[in-house]
């Protein structure tokens, strides 16, 4: 049978946190990484109001190649600076196996977007690691696809992989993409590798974000992974599906009616 069948269902994403277990974790910050004050402000305003862990993309997979492509490496830097501010891990990603070396020295959760999930070489490498993965499910591949990307991880050594839904695509216009909460329950009954909804890409607009947020803890998500901006309308990616960090607060006190946070 599958390696990830086998799997027990608690991570350790740093000494003292893991996914998997009773506690629910919410990961949260912005797309990307853009300024000392942007990523420290977010780090600061999330915290407070429960995430356990620190989001934000120094390289950034664009669609175009004339969009901001991420800060690279000093946006890794702010990110180890937020993290001395807050305690906060950090979840980073990598788009470029040439760079895991590079992110491995700053992350303490590697994320493998949704471009990148059938990318065997990167997660070869990964899977090489000694770092827990947050793979995301690619917007065109089945659940079977999935787990077989996490089996390229989990089978060169790297046990660790946490499983991210973040929608799929679909003939649906009125969602950037459509967020397959069902994955929650099938993914639960085929794998006991902890699982993580991205309610911000898998519905791309704020408004929507919370009623994911609440479904996925309903429906027995291990996590959730949430864009949070202090001025989305100024962010250089992804505002219009970023919280304000007073919306994301209010989300996670609601939240707490649905699942144990903290
Ligand atoms: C992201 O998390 O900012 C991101 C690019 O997500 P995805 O790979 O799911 O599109
Ligand atoms: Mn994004």
């Amino acid at each position: 049978s599958l390696e990830v069948q086998q799997e027990p269902s608690t991570i350790e994403i740093v000494p003292g946190l893991t996914i998997g277990g009773k506690e629910f974790i919410v990961g949260a910050g912005p797309c990307a990484v853009e300024t000392r004050e942007q990523i420290c402000e977010t780090a600061v305003a999330v915290k407070a109001a429960g995430a356990r862990m620190l989001r934000g993309g120094a390289f950034k997979p664009r669609t175009s190649p004339y969009s901001f492509q991420g800060m690279e490496e000093e946006g890794l830097k702010l990110l180890a600076e937020a993290r001395e501010l807050t305690g906060l891990p950090i979840v980073t990603e990598v788009v470029n196996p040439r760079d895991v070396e590079l992110v491995a020295r700053y992350a303490d959760v590697m994320q493998v977007g949704a471009r990148n999930t059938q990318n065997f070489a990167l997660l070869k490498m990964l899977g090489q690691l000694d770092k827990p993965i947050l793979l995301k499910r690619g917007m065109a591949t089945t659940i079977q696809e999935f787990l077989m990307s996490a089996e390229y991880i989990l089978s060169e050594g790297n046990r660790r992989v946490i499983l991210c839904e973040r929608g799929i695509r679909t003939f649906e216009t009125a969602t950037r993409n459509t967020l397959d909460l069902s994955a929650i329950p099938v993914l639960k009954q085929q794998t006991h590798l902890p699982v993580v909804i991205d309610p911000s890409h898998g519905t791309g607009h704020s408004a929507l974000v919370p009623a994911m947020c609440y479904a996925a803890a309903a429906a027995g998500a291990d996590g959730l992974l949430v864009e949070v901006h202090p001025c989305p309308e100024n962010a250089t990616s992804d505002g219009p599906q970023s919280l304000r960090p007073d919306d994301f607060a209010a989300m996670m006190n609601k939240l707490r009616r649905f699942v144990d946070v903290c």
